[in-house]
């Protein structure tokens, strides 16, 4: 199962590294289709490849990727346990926000990848990656908030790029990072009451014997 997984993301990662869909891929070194465990539990989707993820090909490299490293340690995580996409796959220029057509079109890559991986908790960092789940919300009002459907968590959270530029959001940041395991746990525990077959009805008291009429 985890061979095929790899094998499926491996595949899109190929598709990514090709793509021309949008305008993004232009003045780019790498494609940044995503990172970590086929069999991620959480997956942490942030907005977009900046110069050294666009550098190295990978998603949260230099300041914002060594803050991540930092908050997954202080819940016992190793980035190789969890999985990191983006809403878009390659750098936009200046590192601007992506626009909205960009974000169709790259938005069936990350859709197959949720797929494909199923995790448990899908944490996103920062607004563009909350718009797909909590379209109306705003990230200082939604963080840390959890909301649970289609049998996973989706938890809001702050970019670590935002943190790095406000410390005073740090203090939030590492607070609500140290509640995905709990979610995790709880996610867990629902799709395995889920996968429990329904107990088998009573069986059914027997009739009690009928009386019989005294004739005599
Ligand atoms: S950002 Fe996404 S849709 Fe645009 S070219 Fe890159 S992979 Fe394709």
């Amino acid at each position: 199962m985890v061979l095929d997984r790899a094998a499926a993301l491996a595949a899109i990662a190929d598709e990514v590294r090709a793509c021309r869909l949008c305008r993004l891929y232009e003045g780019t070194t790498n494609g940044v289709p995503g990172a970590g465990s086929p069999d991620a539990q959480i997956m942490f989707i942030g907005e977009g490849p900046g110069f050294h993820e666009d550098r190295q090909g990978l998603p949260f490299v230099g300041r914002s990727g060594d803050y991540l490293n930092y908050l997954l340690n202080l819940i016992g995580l190793k980035r190789e346990q969890v999985f990191i996409a983006n809403v878009v796959k390659h750098r936009p220029p200046d590192n601007r926000d992506p626009l909205p057509d960009e974000i169709v079109a790259c938005k069936p890559f990350l859709d197959r990848q949720i797929e494909v991986i199923n995790p448990l908790v899908i944490a996103t960092l920062g607004r563009f990656s909350m718009a797909r789940y909590f379209p109306n919300g705003k990230i200082t009002q939604v963080h840390g908030r959890p909301k649970f459907e289609d049998g996973r968590a989706y938890y809001p959270l702050f970019h670590p790029a935002a943190v790095l530029r406000n410390p005073d959001l740090r203090r939030d940041m590492e607070a609500d990072f140290k509640r995905l395991p709990e979610l995790v746990e709880t996610v867990r525990q629902q799709r395995a009451a889920q996968a429990r077959p329904p107990a088998a009805p009573a069986e059914p008291e027997p009739p009690e014997k009928p009386t019989q009429l005294r004739l005599f």
